[in-house]
């Protein structure tokens, strides 16, 4: 070996060590992963990222998924422009006074300033509302299904990579329906979707619930939410569903003709999940070793690495499982570079690929390779057959069925060792003292001063009103007047 190449393994097998324990310090393991991965790159424009590729890929598969799901629920894509005119964002007042602080102007179209100035979208609801007002005229018309895969830019204060940026990837559904039932039946159908999808193909658990009237959307009647815990204790926001009522048509004088041709207003939703999501990823299922993904959106399912590979044969019978994997639509990789094995561990360790596949010369005397999964370390070997059957049929089932629900067992696991039920203000203190960041379960009475206070005196604010609800007490756990609530309350990303 050269000198050169010793020093540059040395090198390699450095930026693997070199990432933050999760205990020492999360925020530091977080930001680890997302640049030892190769997920993002900072850039010279603040608090925006660069996803990198294998950052993106992920980001794809998450696309792909959702929008079959939202196709399926009977959903069309459009794309809106990315400017509003101010007198557009304007015409619904709640709205505006939500977004206004968070949103960035374009007050130049090259020398000459615009007569308006035009926000960066920050969400879509008015661009939609706009459209709607001219296509919308008849119950005939009705209802419209649409979504956008776009970006938008919020002026965000404090931005983390794929937590919270300037500018973010989202989809962004907006439907407009002739009764109110039927929108708060979209509303609930699409939180579901996004529950479905969160916990199926993300292996991670969720609470579904409606948000308080503090913490609702601006504009909206109703919001709901699904709120994961992530692995420090810490709740994250992971979705959206709002019910808007008729409150926009009324404000963009949107009607339509019914069946009894009398003109009524018809009722909107919104919902919406972001590049936020890949975020939630790395701190649901990631470990000292870096990431852990869950196959359904893991750009590469499982890797091949071959064992002292110079020898005669290896490689011949590494390429011969990556074909037949490939074969079964499994996304697979062979690395057959001259990285050492230990090294190639440790990089696919990092990147997370669920499924790894050793396959070296004492493996193929034995008639065997061995497959080991990510996210709990185990091994197991499997004969090599003829066609490759019996491994093509363990890893298929390691990917579709053992990996996602063991991991999502994992998650939901630390989930329950990390909710308190308390009934006192002060059970919430020691709870979170005792045991550390976690959910709370505590009752409510409905009053805004005692949400605050909660927040105020243990830290924990409300995160949302659990649809699946559960009698805890009869009393706020504030201020001991009837309860109305079981509220899920917890420190928020
Ligand atoms: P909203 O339109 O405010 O309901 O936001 C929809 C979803 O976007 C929220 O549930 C969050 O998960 C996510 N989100 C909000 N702000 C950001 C941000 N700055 N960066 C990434 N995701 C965000
Ligand atoms: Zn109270």
């Amino acid at each position: 070996k050269q000198p050169q190449e010793d020093t540059m393994a040395k090198k390699n097998q450095k930026m693997v060590e070199e990432i933050t324990a999760m205990d020492v310090d999360f925020a530091q393991w977080y930001t680890d992963i997302c640049k030892k991965a190769e997920l993002v790159s900072y850039t010279s424009v603040k608090g925006c990222m660069v996803i990198r590729p294998y950052g993106y890929a992920i980001w794809e598969n998450i696309q792909r998924i959702l929008d079959g799901m939202f196709k399926a629920t009977g959903h069309v894509n459009v794309n809106m422009p990315m400017f509003i005119p101010e007198s557009l964002l304007e015409k619904e007042k709640d709205h505006v006074e939500g977004f206004a602080p968070e949103v960035a102007w374009v007050t130049y179209g090259g020398s000459e300033k615009l007569e308006e100035r035009l926000c960066v979208r920050p969400t879509s609801e008015t661009l939609f509302c706009d459209h709607y007002k001219d296509i919308v005229h008849s119950y005939r018309d009705l209802p419209k299904l649409y979504n956008q895969w776009v970006s938008v830019v919020r002026w965000e204060k404090t931005t983390r990579p794929f937590l919270r940026s300037r500018e973010f990837l989202w989809q962004e559904g907006h439907t407009i329906h002739a009764t109110a039932e039927e929108a708060i039946e979209e509303t609930e159908r699409m939180l579901n979707v996004y529950t479905d999808f969160c916990e199926k193909c993300l292996a991670m658990p969720v609470v579904k619930g409606r948000k308080t009237e503090s913490d609702k959307f601006a504009g909206a009647v109703s919001t709901y939410a699904i709120e994961a815990l992530m692995h420090d204790g810490k709740a994250l926001q992971a979705g959206t569903s709002h019910y808007f009522g008729d409150g926009f048509a009324k404000a963009f004088g949107i009607q339509f003709a019914g069946k009894d041709n009398k003109l009524a207003y018809p009722h909107q939703t919104s919902w919406g999940v972001t590049t936020r999501l890949i975020g939630a990823i790395i701190m649901t299922h990631g470990d000292d070793s870096g990431l852990v993904l869950p196959p359904a959106v893991a750009p590469v399912q499982a890797v091949i690495v071959p064992i002292a590979q110079h020898k005669e044969g290896v490689l011949d019978k590494a390429a011969e499982l990556y074909k037949a994997l490939a074969a079964k639509g499994i996304r697979v990789k062979l690395d057959d570079s001259d990285n050492s094995p230990g090294w190639k561990f440790a990089q696919y360790e990092m990147k997370g690929i669920p499924v790894r596949i050793e396959i070296g010369p004492k493996d193929i005397e034995a008639g065997q390779c061995v497959v080991a999964t990510r996210f709990n370390g185990e091994k197991q070997t499997v004969a090599l057959d003829e066609n490759y059957e019996a491994l093509c049929d363990t890893v298929s089932d390691l990917l579709e069925n053992v990996v996602p629900q063991g991991m999502f067992r994992k998650a939901l696991e630390n989930r329950t060792n990390k909710t308190y039920v308390c009934q006192t203000m002060d059970e919430i203190t020691k709870a979170l003292e005792e045991k550390g960041d976690g959910f709370v379960e505590a009752m409510w009475c409905g009053d805004e001063a005692c949400e605050d206070k909660v927040k105020e005196v243990t830290g924990v604010g409300s995160r949302c009103i659990p649809l699946e609800q559960k009698h805890i007490s009869d009393k706020c756990v504030c201020c001991g007047k009837p309860a109305k609530h079981m509220v899920l309350w917890g420190k928020a990303y």
